[in-house]
């Protein structure tokens, strides 16, 4: 076993060392296993980080864009140096397997050649002015100070698709990660730290979230709120923002579903329900967590998504052998364990799974099973509240159009995807789903940082992260007029007599 890795503060370009209580983040594989210690920070932490990041944000947005990039590009060079290092600590940390854990570095680092190369864009627009000799504009501003509140299912690629557009756009930011994952957002803050970006720009700031985050939520001197995780805590997040007049990109929950039609190929739809249901143990928020079968094909996919389902190993995430790695925390356990009780008691039952894994090498995780629930209605709690574990529901829909109204009725409206060779229903899913992302022929799960990603609903706000959308977010609108007239010109008079 290692010794726990201690996780400080990083403010104004210093680790300071806590002052306050230390909090423990162990491997949720072996809960004897303390991964490492972290500052329970106060309110004083975060005035200090935000005071910096304050601070250095009247310098940096000075700094040209392709010169912040530089910086960017210097720290997906030094993530692809450190990458097998994050991939075992991300397993360590939260539990996900070596493969996907080197997947969230990935993601981490094409985040920071993708943000990079903005730094040479960060497009605005040249418009035609309504009257002559005067020139008209757009360019995009930074923002300012901004708080970015994170979970820990993707431990690197969120932090990363949060902090490398805020600072390619001009802003300094304060990071505010999830409690299960303090260890992977120290080694990235270092990472960071090492590509030698000024100090206060990257700031680190440990925490509870009610204590932590809500504090930087409500500090007067942050301008943006970048969130994500729960819808609940989300509202939270949002009601203070909206009182206190700022910027938020809220990220929350889903509750994605895949149809697979009558026409579809069963082979591929049963290798996209299987990864998207239980890759990251089901704890992704584009996760499969129901599946609408049509009756025709419902016992043959049923029967192969059974059988493939029973052949997932449970394990450790850094064991190479393992395809489901464990739940993040007890609280979680205790979480989707209720959850197979409400199903059971609103008449659903259990194909396969169902418990806390019994084995006698997984007693010391938080282990569930892989668990399929069939006989699962539209209106159970089950298919409609987001659980965050491996749980799918199957649930039988008789037509097209049954299927698109099940996958819409629901308060969600993240992911998305459909099984069929038909081309038209294909366009007319795409048309009628209601939810930011739709795969067609593959699983809910997937997205390539180079495109948006977000929800409708109450999955988000309206924001997009990732993709050129990621400057909407970190970017105020600025139109500028230049008149080189040399006369007073007066916009909306009526001159056509
Ligand atoms: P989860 O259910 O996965 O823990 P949360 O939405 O509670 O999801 O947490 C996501 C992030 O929000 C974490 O970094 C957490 O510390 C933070 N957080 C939790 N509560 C609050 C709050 N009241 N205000 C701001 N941030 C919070």
């Amino acid at each position: 076993m290692t010794t726990p890795l201690i996780c400080n503060n990083y403010i104004n370009g210093q680790w300071k060392s806590a002052a306050t209580a230390i909090l423990e983040s162990r491997n949720p594989a072996n809960k004897d296993e303390v991964v490492a210690t972290f500052v329970r920070s106060t309110t004083a932490d975060v005035d200090a980080a935000v005071a910096a990041a304050r601070q250095a944000y009247r310098s940096w947005r000075l700094v040209p864009a392709p010169a912040r990039a530089e910086y960017i590009l210097k720290v997906g060079e030094l993530l692809g140096q450190h990458k097998e290092e994050l991939a075992q600590l991300i397993s360590r940390e939260m539990g996900k397997p070596l493969l996907e854990a080197r997947g969230d570095v990935q993601e981490g680092i094409d985040c920071a050649f993708y943000s990079a190369g903005e730094g040479r864009r960060l497009f605005g627009q040249t418009v035609p002015s309504e009257m002559p000799n005067k020139f008209a504009m757009t360019v995009r501003m930074p923002i300012g100070v901004c708080a970015l509140i994170t979970p820990w299912n993707f431990p690197v690629a969120i932090p990363c698709w949060k902090i490398m557009p805020a600072l390619v756009c001009g802003n300094t930011v304060i990071l505010k990660p999830a409690e299960d994952s303090s260890a992977c957002a120290t080694k990235l803050v270092e990472i960071f730290a090492q590509a030698g970006l000024p100090p206060g720009v990257v700031n680190l700031v440990h925490g509870i979230g009610e204590e932590v985050g809500k504090a930087l939520v409500e500090h007067p001197n942050v301008d943006l709120v970048s969130f994500t995780g729960s819808s609940e805590t989300g509202a939270q997040v949002g009601a203070i923002c909206g009182r206190t007049y700022k910027r938020t990109c809220l990220e929350m929950g889903g509750k994605n579903a895949q149809i697979v039609m009558e026409d579809a190929d069963l082979q591929l739809a049963v290798d996209g329900a299987v990864w998207g249901a239980f890759g990251t143990a089901g704890q992704r928020c584009t996760a499969t967590s129901r599946l609408l079968l049509h009756r025709e094909i419902k016992e043959k996919f049923t029967a192969m998504l059974k059988e493939r389902t029973s052949k997932l190993r449970l394990g450790a995430g850094t064991d190479p052998h393992t395809d489901v790695g464990p739940i993040v925390n007890e609280r979680q356990l205790q979480r989707v364990k209720r959850y197979v009780e409400i199903a059971r008691q609103e008449g659903a039952t259990v194909l396969i799974g169902g418990e806390i894994a019994g084995e006698e090498q997984l007693q010391n995780g938080y282990f569930f099973q892989p668990t399929i629930l069939d006989r699962v209605k539209p209106k159970m709690r089950v298919a409609q509240e987001e659980i965050f574990g491996p749980v799918v529901a199957l649930i039988e829909v008789n037509s097209f159009e049954e299927a698109i109204a099940v996958l819409n009725d629901t308060n969600y409206g993240l992911s998305s995807s459909i099984y069929t060779r038909d081309i038209n229903r294909a366009f007319a899913a795409i048309r009628d789903i209601e939810a930011g992302i739709t795969y067609i022929n593959g699983p809910t799960i997937g997205a390539e940082v180079h495109l948006p990603f977000g929800g409708v609903k109450h999955t988000g706000n309206g924001h997009r992260e990732a993709g050129t959308t990621a400057l909407d977010i970190f970017t105020e609108w600025k139109t500028v007029y230049v008149d080189f007239s040399g006369s007073l010109q007066r916009a909306q008079i009526d001159n056509r007599g």
